[in-house]
C-alpha cells in the first residue's frame, strides 16, 4: 500500500501527495497549498478552491459529514485503515455536538 497522508479537514489517510488538489473521499476537501505554511496547516487562512477556511471546514463536516452541507451525499463514511488519530480527535467532537 503506498503512504497516505492526513486530509487536513477531517484527518483521515485519504490523500496520495500533499498540495495537489486532491478531494478527500471522506469529507471532499480540496487539498490545496494556500493553507499550508511549510509543513503546518493553517485553519484560519481563507482557501479559494473551497471557499472557505478550515476552521469553517472542519466545523461543516462536524456538523454534516462533509466540508459542505451540499456536498454530504457525495462522501462517505472512514475506512479502518484511513482512521487515524487526529480523525479520532474530530471525531469526539462530533460525538459531542
Ligand atoms: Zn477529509
Amino acid at each position: 500500500m503506498s503512504r497516505k497522508y492526513e486530509c487536513p479537514c477531517c484527518g483521515c489517510l485519504t490523500v496520495d501527495k500533499l498540495k495537489a488538489w486532491s478531494i478527500c473521499p471522506v469529507c471532499f476537501w480540496e487539498d490545496e497549498g494556500g493553507v499550508y505554511d511549510g509543513d503546518t496547516v493553517r485553519d484560519d487562512v481563507y482557501s479559494v478552491p473551497n471557499h472557505m477556511t478550515l476552521a469553517q471546514a472542519r466545523d461543516n463536516y462536524r456538523r454534516f459529514g462533509a466540508c459542505r452541507k451540499e456536498l454530504s451525499s457525495k462522501t462517505r463514511e472512514p475506512t479502518e485503515q484511513e482512521i487515524v488519530g487526529s480523525y479520532m480527535r474530530i471525531a469526539e467532537k462530533i460525538k459531542d455536538n
